[in-house]
């Protein structure tokens, strides 16, 4: 898995109003960095800016897509993320972000996507770990059901535990988990939350978190407020300080 690198990161969605202001990190390769902070800190900009979306290293030149006031450089293994083709990060990077947009297709096809080579059996069992399998066999068209507006209603913590059970499958080296359990209650959150560990485990893995408590095993922890590190360390560090 690569170590990826931010250096002195700006970003802002509009002139004058930066949202990164300046951030600095590193998450070694196969290591865990978790990011929390209050809503609106920066923490889904932050991530973004990992898999592209946004363009990063112009300062003061708009990006592309016309984004402006970009400055910095993010590097994966030491190479600029500009680089990288959009098609090869996300093939690198899985992400279980916050608010899970399904296809309008089957619950299989879902889950599938990120790895459509994989079998139905292995979707099977990524399903399991997501705990949604005997939810799904139950359905009267299984794994064929259709989702979406024109299939099943798939309540938000169904929707996000179908986005677990397509990056559980598709196993890529970097992994990124955008309040990737707030959907869920909490007993599912506790069972999911260890799988979730568990697959984090020797892959470069950026947390996104609202709450401390939920991030215990964290090589390191950020506390970003308003576009800045205000904060760094670990888990039992950060609640000495308060
Ligand atoms: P967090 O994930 O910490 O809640 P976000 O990264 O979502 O924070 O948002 C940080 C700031 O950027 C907020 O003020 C938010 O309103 C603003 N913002 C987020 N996305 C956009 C966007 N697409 N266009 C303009 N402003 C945005
Ligand atoms: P919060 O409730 O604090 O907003 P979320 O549950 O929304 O936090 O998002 C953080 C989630 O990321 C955790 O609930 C958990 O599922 C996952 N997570 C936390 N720590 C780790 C870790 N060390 N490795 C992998 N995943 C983790």
């Amino acid at each position: 898995a690569p170590e990826i690198r931010f250096e002195d990161v700006h970003f802002g969605y509009e002139p004058e109003r930066e949202i990164l202001r300046g951030l600095s990190f590193t998450i070694p390769a196969g290591q865990t960095v978790a990011v929390v902070g209050p809503s609106g800190a920066g923490k889904s900009t932050l991530a973004r800016l990992l898999f592209r979306f946004y363009e990063v290293g112009q300062p003061g030149r708009a990006a592309a897509d016309g984004t402006p006031a970009a400055g910095g450089r993010i590097s994966l293994d030491g190479q600029d993320l500009r680089s990288f083709t959009q098609a090869s990060l996300r093939r690198a990077i899985g992400i279980v972000p916050q608010d899970t947009v399904l296809f309008n297709d089957s619950i299989e096809y879902n889950i599938r996507y990120g790895r459509p080579d994989a079998g139905p059996e292995a979707a099977r069992q990524a399903a399991q770990a997501a705990h949604i399998h005997d939810f799904i066999t139950a359905l009267p068209q299984g794994y064929q059901t259709r989702v979406g507006e024109r299939g099943l209603k798939l309540s938000g913590g169904e929707k996000q535990r179908v986005a677990i059970a397509r990056t559980l499958l598709k196993d890529p080296p970097i992994l990124i988990f955008d309040e990737a359990t707030s959907a869920l209650d909490s007993a599912n959150e506790r069972a999911i939350q260890a799988e979730l560990r568990s697959v984090a485990r020797n892959k470069t893995t950026l947390v996104i978190a609202h709450r401390l408590s939920t991030v215990v095993d964290a090589h390191q922890i950020l506390v970003l407020d308003q576009g800045r590190i205000v904060e760094r360390g670990r888990h039992a560090e950060l609640l000495a300080a308060g």
